[in-house]
């Protein structure tokens, strides 16, 4: 087993299998976008679940606040990384989001 490296470049990977956080699928061909906003909803959040931002360059938290759930989107530096997020659903609403969104169709 060979140590993680930060941001390894794609197609330099050897050790996906072995990675513990999701990998989104592709893309469908019929995915719907979801709305991004720069704006932060909530100064409190948890976060329940999150994908892979070691081999990926865009990672994603599902979060939870004020009794909603949202999903945040982070890309670039890993230490300051851009943000932006969607609008809040109720936690049944955002876990099909999340659902939706690591099976491709939608992002
Ligand atoms: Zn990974």
């Amino acid at each position: 087993m060979t140590p993680k490296t930060i941001h390894q470049p794609p197609g330099q990977i050897d050790d996906l299998d072995a990675c513990p956080a999701p990998h989104l699928q592709p893309l469908k061909d019929d995915a719907k976008p979801l709305a991004w906003h720069a704006s932060q909803r909530f100064a409190r959040f948890r976060v329940l679940a999150w994908t892979c931002g070691e081999h990926r360059e865009t990672w994603y938290e599902l979060c939870s606040g004020g009794g909603m759930a949202f999903i945040r989107r982070m890309s670039g530096d890993p230490v300051k990384p851009e943000v932006s997020q969607t609008h809040a659903w109720t936690m049944t609403e955002a876990h099909q989001v999340w659902a939706a969104l690591l099976s491709g169709h939608v992002r």
